[in-house]
Parts: C-alpha cells; sequence; structure tokens
C-alpha cells in the first residue's frame, strides 16, 4: 500500500478528513485509514445514546462531503435556548437567559444521532474505496521524507500520519505530545426522554450546583437529554429503576416539557477537559478528540473536530496540488495556529461555565445572575453568542462555508 496520507481513527472526526481529501481530488489509493475497530473494544463501551448539536459549518461541511441528505430526514432543527440557574430542589426554573436563531432557515444547530453520522460517514468512506487497515499502530518514526509506521500486522510509509483516534490517543501518546487537562468529576448521562408538552425547537439548559441538564429538541414531544452530574451522583442515578430515574428527571426538569413519559436507551459518559500541547510533531497531526476534548454544555466538541479535518484537508489538498509534500512541517505549523486557538477558547469558556455554574456558593450565584441580567439585556453580546452556538465564526474553513477545496 502507498498511501501518502494514513489516518489513525474511523470515528467522525477521521472518516470526514478522509472523505474530504478524497472529494478534493486524492484518489482512494492516496489515503488509508488504520483503526482496529474491535468489536470487543466497542462492546466495552457499552451503549452510546449520544445526539450532537452540530452548528452551521458542519451541516456545510457535510453537505460538501454528500453526507448531509442522508442525515437531513433525522436531524432536528433548534431554534432557540432558555436557560436557568437554579438549585435542584427549587420548584420552578425560570429562564434567566435565553437566545434564538435570527432567520427561520438558520437554526442555531441541527441534532443528529452520532451512530447515525459515524455510519453515514464510514459507509461513504468505505464506498469510495478508501482502504480500511484493522490493525493497530504499534509505533512510527519519522525521517526526512516519509514516516515508518508499524502496525500490528504490516509496515508502511506514507508522507503524513493524522491521529484521530479519539480522547486516549495512542499516537499522541507515542508521540511524545503533553496533554493538558483534569477530569471534571461529572458524568453526563444522555437519553432520550419523551414528554407531554411540544418543546417548539426549544432546548434548555438549567445549571445546577452538581452540573448542567439539558434537553435538546428532537421530534416535538421527545428531547435528547444530556444530564452532566457528580460522579458519584451520576453512579446511583444509573442503578435506578426506569420510575426511579424519571423521577429523578422530573425533578430537574421542574416541567419544562410538561409530563416526563418515558425514557429510551441510556449510556453515561465520564466528563474530562484536555488539550494537547502541540496539535502536531514530526509528521503527525492530531485533529478532533485526540487534539482537545471539552465539556458538552455547549455542544462544541466535534464541531471543533470538524473544522479541524476541513481545516487540515484545505492544507494538504494545497500542497499536494502545488506538488509539496503534505508532511511539510510549514503546513503543520499552519493548521496549528488556525486550530489551537479556537480549541483553547472553547476549552476555557466551556470551563468557565462549568466551574461558575457548578456551584451554590452565594456570592458566586450573585455575581453570575448579575452576568446573566446584562448578557440578556445587551443586544450586541446576544448576538455574538448566537454566532458562537451556530458556529459562524471568524477564520473557518472553506468546507464550512460551503466552498469546495
Ligand atoms: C455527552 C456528550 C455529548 C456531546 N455532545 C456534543 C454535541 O452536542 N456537539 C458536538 O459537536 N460534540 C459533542 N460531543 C463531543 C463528540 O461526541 C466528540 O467530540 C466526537 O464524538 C469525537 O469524535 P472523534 O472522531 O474525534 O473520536 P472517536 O469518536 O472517539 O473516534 C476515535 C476512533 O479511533 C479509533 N481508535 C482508538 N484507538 C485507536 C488506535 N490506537 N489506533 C487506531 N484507531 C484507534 C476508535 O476505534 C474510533 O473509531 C459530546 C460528547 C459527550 C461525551
Amino acid at each position: 500500500m502507498t498511501a501518502s496520507i494514513v489516518i489513525s481513527g474511523f470515528g467522525p472526526a477521521g472518516a470526514a478528513t478522509a472523505l474530504a481529501l478524497y472529494r478534493a481530488g486524492l484518489t482512494a489509493s492516496d489515503i488509508a485509514i488504520v483503526d482496529p475497530l474491535s468489536a470487543q473494544d466497542a462492546a466495552s463501551k457499552g451503549p452510546d445514546s449520544r445526539i450532537l448539536a452540530l452548528n452551521a459549518g458542519s451541516r456545510r461541511l457535510l453537505e460538501m462531503l454528500d453526507i448531509w441528505p442522508l442525515l437531513a430526514p433525522h436531524a432536528h432543527p433548534m431554534r432557540s435556548i432558555a436557560i436557568s440557574d437554579t438549585g435542584l430542589d427549587e420548584i420552578v426554573r425560570p429562564s434567566s437567559l435565553g437566545f434564538e436563531t435570527e432567520t427561520d432557515d438558520q437554526p442555531l444547530a441541527h441534532l443528529v444521532p452520532l451512530g447515525l453520522l459515524q455510519s453515514a460517514l464510514r459507509d461513504a468512506a468505505r464506498a469510495a474505496g478508501i482502504p480500511l487497515i484493522a490493525e493497530h499502530v504499534l509505533g512510527f518514526s519519522p525521517q526526512p521524507d516519509a514516516i515508518s509506521l508499524r502496525c500490528s500486522r504490516n509496515q508502511y510509509r506514507p508522507s503524513l500520519l493524522v491521529a484521530a483516534d479519539g480522547a486516549r490517543s495512542a499516537i499522541r501518546r507515542m508521540a511524545g505530545i503533553p496533554f493538558h487537562g483534569w477530569a471534571y468529576g461529572q458524568t453526563a448521562i444522555t437519553a432520550i426522554v419523551e414528554h407531554s408538552a411540544p418543546h417548539h425547537g426549544e432546548a434548555v439548559q438549567h445549571f445546577l450546583p452538581s452540573g448542567p441538564f439539558a434537553l435538546l429538541p428532537l421530534d416535538e414531544n421527545r428531547s435528547s437529554m444530556v444530564w452532566s452530574e457528580r460522579t458519584d451522583i451520576a453512579k446511583r442515578m444509573l442503578e435506578l429503576s426506569v420510575p426511579a430515574l424519571i423521577e429523578e428527571v422530573v425533578r430537574r426538569a421542574a416541567g419544562w416539557r410538561g409530563e416526563i413519559k418515558g425514557i429510551g436507551q441510556v449510556s453515561s459518559h465520564p466528563l474530562s477537559l484536555g488539550i494537547a500541547r502541540r496539535f502536531f510533531a514530526d509528521r503527525v497531526a492530531l485533529v478532533a478528540d485526540a487534539a482537545h476534548v471539552v465539556h458538552p454544555l455547549a455542544g462544541q466538541g466535534l464541531n471543533l473536530g470538524f473544522a479541524d479535518a476541513a481545516t487540515l484537508a484545505e492544507l494538504v489538498v494545497e500542497h499536494v496540488r502545488l506538488g509539496l509534500d503534505p508532511g511539510d512541517p510549514t503546513l503543520l505549523e499552519t493548521y496549528q495556529a488556525r486550530r489551537r486557538p479556537p480549541a483553547v477558547a472553547m476549552a476555557g469558556l466551556t470551563e468557565g461555565l462549568n466551574r461558575l455554574f457548578s456551584n451554590d456558593f452565594g456570592p458566586v450565584r450573585l455575581v453570575r445572575d448579575i452576568g446573566l441580567g446584562l448578557v440578556n439585556r445587551s443586544d450586541r453580546l446576544r448576538s455574538l453568542l448566537r454566532k458562537q452556538a451556530a458556529g459562524r465564526d471568524t477564520g473557518e474553513p472553506k468546507l464550512f462555508r460551503g466552498e469546495a477545496i
């Protein structure tokens, strides 16, 4: 195999990187994906009921990759967000901040099941004929003209190795890149909940002292719950019977969607923060969770990851078209300069919000109540927050703007 770009990891970020390169004119044999995709690993992780909020940039990328038409029938628009800040035992949760989309055809985000997104991307990469190598990467050593990659059965010699192998990236570790961060001591409990009152496209996020509790709109009487909870409490919640778990959900939702009528398959996700000190090493680029992991309270993890994939593909394609080396250090430095600052900013924002709100200390509550009141009254700030939520930021890659690379 003579691929010049090897991508380690066939999750959504790895598959999107491969497809972006392929759709821009690299041949299937220029690209390869290494992922052991072990059934045992997948089973040990348990079920995954995550439904992701994808911003307009991610949607445009998926349109450019011809994936969006497959997702659109199952994607639910989120048109507004209401935010409350209360204690768990308060009976009502009045909204202290809210913002909504400016135009009806541009929702703040679309909610898409992660399983569906992943299989659509994987099927498209397979259909394109991009080789999938079901092996483990054991090690690599960069050379002046290539990188020698040792996998469990074979050796490869691409020009660039892309690490899209997730939060516990083996490639990042082997490259010796430090990953700064910490565990939040919170676990996200996710499930689809059915309720009696329609949501009209509104997401609600209740900031509670032990973590944010969100209901994100699916079809009119169903929402995707992302309930971040202190890990010791979450463990107890996960052991409850379904009726007892629904009672706990009712306590947190506090009547926002009427009666909670049912709960679907539950999955749990320990939460942590992490940012790679560098987004590249010699002939290695890190993308998505391999480079950064952020709290899900803003629904931005994979949106950042897709922007990484789109940026890296754009730079690689520009280099290849000029006959230059895609493992060139200046390319990798440009990639880092474009992608690390927004990831650090989002990590800081989500970390700050989680710290500020997961707190019942009186003076801290007073300060944030004043802050929320100010944001609510400032049109400029609200427009900025709206833009952030919708992914309409400056410096986005071409595919995020709907332009071919
Ligand atoms: C509760 C929760 C809610 C979230 N909500 C949102 C949201 O609303 N919006 C949003 O944008 N993001 C959200 N996220 C973040 C999002 O889920 C992740 O950013 C995204 O799934 C990461 O994708 P990835 O491709 O980087 O990694 P992964 O999906 O982890 O894929 C990694 C791949 O690498 C493979 N792999 C692992 N080790 C190796 C190895 N040694 N060699 C080769 N391959 C390997 C794995 O088999 C896997 O296929 C949320 C996260 C959580 C926990």
